[in-house]
């Protein structure tokens, strides 16, 4: 007697519930989804326990009528879809006929629906798998369906359920995420009779972002878009400012659906490379839209996941679009002054941000008190007229020599440069500004040829492991691009004869030591590209002017005038900022003028 039966119905919609439907946010996901392909204005989701006693979305769609209500909640039933060909091309978020029967096969669940050729509604009721006829009912247009219970006959699955707080969370997340798609939907969330949002449909995506996370958020966003090569790419770029430690934060969606992808990830991190420090994660809210059969929904049982049959053209798009955005950008971080009614100690716990703020603000007026303007026209005076500036002009009230103050910056601590711009004054670290400077001069003389190099009075000779030098000898053609010429030395022994002379504040000896331990590490994997740029990074950081290093005026002067010009001069190449701006307005506000 063979042992093989074939599963019962119920049990085959049991087994194929638990791909779809994992928890109360499921459920939420797969009735949303339902509304919006069924044309909605508005949907109400209302929700109690945390989903577990029930979860109920009510909307003003389509509906359905007598038969089709009967029908949803059997297993592989849809009216999205009706041949192969269809699947190519799939243009609703569903498609696959299984959620209703999935949901209904663990749960009890009540549908009400009414489509607008009807004179009134109708309603259905499954528990766990077992159907009611179909009955008129009272209801306006559109469909209601409530799921009460979740996993009660499957006490294992129920078990699994987190605390109200985190299944809620869970729910709101999903929530988020069609509002963030579908800005002109009235859209309302309700948990155990408490209104957590009401978003209007009237409302543009800024908006939104700022109801739904916060108006931080919203302000220090920045606008992207393209359209090439049948992409169509619109982004809100959250500012390095409000980065965030993880990437929980970056809601891309493709054609409405919202994805996670891990070449768009891959973009999203390479576009801010530079401009966010290495474990720091942007805020991104990208939207794409392209031919739907230019893409595959049908790859994960959730459609979380898709596969775009030309993965590599998304990448380069959303990379070129985001990155041409942050380059063209002012990325300099703004103080916020803190606001000086509430004592420090009870904003310190607020946010790192404030905290540090306050610090630094805290160190500002520190320094000016010690530093009386005064005294520091009388040096600057004094300076001048050493280096044989104008010594000044002579003020009519007072009539005696007064410098002009047209000299706007000075050092601090041998370390940062405070300078006046038009709309306030900005505080750069010189050492950090000074990398970038650097890097984007190495960057461009290396895409161009190679790095100028000039040769050294007495080569300079190091000892090398076999392995060392075998790692020198692959990365022959690097090297020589870099403008660094070796020769054998002796035995087990190489020289430098020459060195770039961009480099020219790194010592050679060092600099090769720390290149060949960069060009052994196994563990990086890197391509050529990738370690190109590690070098590049390696070596501007040890060729810039280092912090407590005295500059002259001149100096001073150039790396201003170079900030100007150079790209990303907001952030160091390892993403650190190198320029902190007070803006005049706030020092006004701060000091009561306004
Ligand atoms: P799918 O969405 O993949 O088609 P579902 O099981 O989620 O499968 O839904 C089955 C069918 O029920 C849908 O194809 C649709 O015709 C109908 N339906 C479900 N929810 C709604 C709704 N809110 N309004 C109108 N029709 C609905
Ligand atoms: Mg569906």
């Amino acid at each position: 007697m063979g042992q093989i039966t074939v599963l019962d119905q119920n049990m085959v919609n049991m087994i194929a519930a638990g791909e779809v439907i994992e928890r109360p946010a499921s459920v939420v996901k797969e009735l949303i989804e339902n509304s919006i392909d069924a044309g909605v204005t508005k949907i109400t989701v209302s929700i109690e326990d945390g989903g577990r006693k029930l979860i109920s979305v009510a909307d003003n769609g389509c509906g359905m009528d007598a038969e089709d209500l009967a029908a949803a909640f059997e297993p592989h039933t849809t009216s999205k879809i009706k041949t192969t060909k269809d699947l190519r091309g799939i243009s609703t978020l569903g498609f696959r006929g299984e959620a209703l029967a999935s949901i209904a096969a663990v749960a009890q669940v009540r549908a009400v629906s009414r489509t607008k050729a009807e004179a009134g509604a109708n309603c259905v009721e499954i528990d766990c798998g077992n159907k009611s006829n179909v009955s008129p009912c009272g209801g306006g247009y559109g469909t209601t369906i409530q799921v009460r219970d979740l996993f009660y006959k499957l006490p294992a699955r129920r078990k699994f359920l987190k605390t109200t707080n985190t299944e809620m969370g869970h729910i709101i997340e999903h929530f988020t995420r069609f509002a963030l798609a579908n800005c002109d939907l009235d859209m309302t969330l309700i948990h155990n009779d408490r209104e957590l949002y009401r978003l209007s449909g009237r409302q543009d995506l800024r908006q939104r972002i700022a109801e739904l996370f916060s108006s931080e958020i919203a302000e220090n966003s920045v606008e992207t878009r393209s359209n090439e090569r049948g992409l169509d790419i619109f982004a809100l770029l959250g500012k390095p400012c409000i980065s965030r430690t993880n990437n929980k934060f970056q809601y891309v969606f493709l054609n409405g659906r919202f994805i996670r992808d891990k070449f768009i990830s891959h973009a999203i991190k390479e576009a801010y490379r530079g401009c966010l420090e290495p474990d720091r994660f942007p805020i991104v809210f990208l939207f794409i839209q392209m031919p739907y059969e230019d893409i595959d929904v049908n790859v994960h049982p959730t459609k979380i996941e898709v596969r775009f049959y030309n993965a590599n053209l998304v990448h380069s798009q959303v990379l070129g679009c985001l990155r041409e955005k942050l380059l063209g950008m002012d990325l300099d971080i703004n103080a916020k002054l803190p606001a000086s009614t509430i004592p420090l100690t009870e904003r310190q716990g607020s946010s790192e941000g404030g905290y540090r703020n306050q610090k630094i603000a805290d160190a500002m007026a520190e320094f000016f008190k010690k530093h009386r303007p005064i005294q520091t026209q009388q040096q600057f005076a004094r300076e001048r007229q050493g280096s044989g500036y104008e010594a000044g002009h002579r003020t009519r009230e007072t009539g005696y020599e007064r410098p002009q103050f047209d000299r706007n910056f000075l050092q601090i601590h041998d370390s940062f440069i405070v300078a006046q711009v038009d709309d306030g004054f900005i505080i750069v670290d010189q050492h950090a500004l000074h990398e970038r400077i650097i890097y984007e001069n190495l960057c461009r003389r290396i895409r161009e040829s190679k790095l100028e190099s000039q040769k050294l009075l007495i080569p300079e000779s190091f000892e090398v492991t076999v392995s060392q030098a075998d790692v020198l000898e692959t990365n022959a053609e690097l090297i020589e691009k870099l403008g660094i010429e070796l020769a054998p030395f002796g035995p087990k022994t190489m020289a430098i004869q020459a060195f770039p002379t961009l480099l020219a504040k790194a010592a050679p000896l060092d600099f090769i030591q720390d290149l060949i331990d960069l060009l052994s590490r196994k563990d990086a994997g890197l391509d050529a590209e990738r370690l190109l740029d590690e070098v590049l990074n390696m070596a501007s950081c040890k060729a810039a002017i280092k912090a407590g290093q005295k500059l002259s005026d001149n100096e001073m002067e150039q790396l201003l005038a170079d900030r100007q010009i150079v790209e990303r001069a907001s952030r160091c190449p390892h993403g650190r900022p190198t320029t902190i701006k007070f803006s005049i307005s706030d020092l006004q506000k701060q000091f009561k003028r306004t």
